[in-house]
């Protein structure tokens, strides 16, 4: 099945019945947009490598020549530059920031990127002058409200007019699901953007209350508990026909949770390197009616464990 599955990790993945589920890469190093063979696009690109280490931030130049890098790796796929996503619990020296109690509740993400103008232009700009010459996406995180991606917006709009040349034609817009209320509220959300990219590690720490990476809630933040596929579900309702919802949280890469999440409405995966071809193995396998009531069982589910049991 292994040896099955990487015999045809370049070719497409249709489900039995012929829907289509893109599966991309989720790249957060240079690295890994060679090591995601076969992905049919980088969907999370995890921007932060390029900032971490170093004692300043880099200028729109050394940033557009890492994103015009990794778009020539990935030979013409589209790729997905996430902006900026630190903050309180992922400080940077040369960006100080007060001390916060809660930092996962505090100022990150898209947050900290609106109180930093010029840090968010400089990166815009970049991903711009890239996107004039291949397929590029651009994916705020940790987007809360309205009032927010039409900040980010207009900040985009701003950089496409420093760079002078026109809005370059590929260029899609979306946001991260990763706060519930984002999940609730995302037919407020769809007209203004072209994706949903629900990041279910963040979803589920928030959804459950139990912080990710504290081993003593591990159990709690499990993200197939059924109140995250309830939100996945809403994200999917409220996206409609016109936006696409794509998972490149963690759970994108169980191939257990594949048909899960393709009969909750999602049509595309981003997953780490090395899960790209099993992934798309078990995409293969599902048949979408099949998906729909798997997923209508799930929700009804009492608790993780339960979904878990019904996946095997
Ligand atoms: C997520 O929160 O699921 C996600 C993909 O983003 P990150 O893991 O980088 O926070
Ligand atoms: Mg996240």
């Amino acid at each position: 099945r292994r040896h099955e599955a990487s015999r045809r990790a370049h070719e497409p993945a249709v489900t039995r019945d012929g829907t289509a589920v893109l599966v991309g890469v989720n790249v957060g190093s240079a690295a890994d947009a060679t090591a995601g063979l076969g992905a049919d696009l980088a969907g999370l690109v995890r921007t932060e490598f390029g900032f971490l280490d170093r004692a300043d931030a880099p200028d729109v130049d050394e940033q557009e020549a890492a994103y015009r890098a990794l778009a020539e790796a990935m030979g013409g796929r589209r790729i997905t530059l996430r902006t900026l996503d630190v903050g309180g619990d992922k400080p940077l020296d040369y960006l100080p920031m007060p001390a916060e109690a809660n930092p996962f509740l505090g100022v990150r993400g898209i947050r900290l990127a609106l109180t930093r103008p010029q840090l968010l232009a400089d990166q815009l700009r970049a991903i711009v002058r890239v996107a004039h010459d291949h397929p590029v996406d651009v994916m705020f995180p940790m987007v809360a409200g309205v009032d927010e991606l039409a900040a980010a917006r207009r900040a985009l709009d701003d950089a496409v007019d420093a760079v002078g040349r026109g809005r370059p034609e590929g260029l899609r817009v979306g946001i991260m699901v990763e706060v519930p209320a984002a999940a609730l509220k995302a037919a407020a959300f769809a007209p203004d953007v072209d994706f949903f990219s629900i990041g279910t590690n963040d979803l589920t720490q928030y959804t459950l209350a139990a912080e990710r990476g504290n081993d003593a809630v591990a159990g709690i933040a499990d993200a197939l508990d059924p109140g995250v596929l309830a939100l996945i579900a809403a994200t999917a309702d409220g996206a409609g026909d016109d936006v696409l919802v794509a998972v490149c949280g963690e759970l994108a890469g169980d191939e257990h949770a594949a048909a899960l999440l393709i009969g909750l409405g999602v049509r595309e995966l981003s997953v780490a390197p090395g899960s790209v071809a099993t992934v798309k193995q078990a995409v293969r396998d599902v048949d979408l009616a099949t998906a729909r009531d798997l997923a209508a069982a799930a929700l009804a589910c009492p608790d993780a464990a339960a979904v878990r049991a019904l996946l095997r």
